[in-house]
């Protein structure tokens, strides 16, 4: 499928790609290498699962990774594997990534959703926070480089429950910036695109959700922060939408996704149209 773009937003993509594809900050010896993020996203990954209630039903699991994995093969940043993980939990909205390629899904989200375009987008703005090395970029500013590499050389076994803590906590490594924010919306609406899903019943109307829920639930986590506010997110994407030659063969997978939600229990309440 050809994919028609205006020229200026061609242009702008393919500068904001490039920068991503060799990471933002290339040259800043500050920053930690992606082999130094995998490494830190493993660590924190095997913590993690050891807390988590983590779904091993190979219908929801393999469908998941499926969606996950055909946005990863249009993706920047190919050195990275991404492993996409569901976490039972049907009073948790969220989903997040840990730096080098980790993405979790709540069960809370995962069955308030309407269709395989909407877990593609949740996935998409989740891999876009890889792709432009958000988490590894926070993680330099807010530990300093020397402590990472400390902890990364085994010299510092007290850090990893402190990791663990901020990544959890209210003021963790997860709350991205606007700008941040903003930039896994753009990235993961045109991965979206670019892997054949309807960004409009996707990306849009994750969003959407986001604004009818208010943004004011204790439940919401890294996706849904309130920071930048639903509607600019909304408001951004469709800008960025009205660019983009939106054919009706865009794949919506509402069926085969409510199969998949049926492995769950169903579709939860809130989200029912
Ligand atoms: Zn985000």
């Amino acid at each position: 499928m050809v994919k028609k773009i205006a020229g200026t937003i061609v242009t702008i993509l393919l500068l904001m790609l490039c920068a991503c594809g060799t990471g933002p900050n290339e040259g800043d010896l500050s920053l930690i290498s992606t082999q130094q993020e995998i490494e830190i996203g493993d660590s924190l990954s095997q913590e993690l699962d050891a807390e988590l209630n983590l779904i091993n039903n190979a219908a929801v699991v393999d469908y998941v990774d499926y969606v996950g994995q055909s946005i990863v093969s249009v993706c920047e940043r190919s050195e990275i594997t991404y492993y996409f993980k569901v976490v039972q939990d049907d009073t948790t909205i969220n989903a997040f990534a840990l730096p080098g390629g980790w993405i979790y899904i709540y069960t809370g989200l995962l069955r308030r959703l309407e269709d395989e375009s909407e877990l593609a987008g949740v996935l998409a703005h989740e891999i876009s926070h890889v792709v432009a090395r958000h988490s590894a970029e926070q993680l330099t500013q807010i530990y300093g480089y020397s402590i990472l590499v400390s902890v990364l050389l085994g010299s510092n076994p007290g850090f990893w429950e402190e990791l663990m803590a901020n990544l959890l906590g209210s003021a963790g490594i997860l709350h991205f910036s606007r700008q941040n924010e903003f930039e896994a919306d753009s990235l993961g609406t045109y991965y979206e695109y670019l892997a054949d899903y309807d960004p409009r019943e996707g990306m849009l109307e994750v969003l959407e959700f986001l604004q009818e829920l208010g943004g004011t639930s204790s439940l919401l986590g890294e996706l849904f922060s309130t920071h930048p506010p639903a509607s600019d997110r909304i408001a951004a994407v469709q800008r960025q939408l009205e660019n983009f030659d939106l054919s009706d063969s865009l794949m919506v997978n509402r069926d085969r996704f409510r199969d998949m939600i049926n492995h769950l229990g169903g579709p939860l309440e809130k989200y029912k149209k």
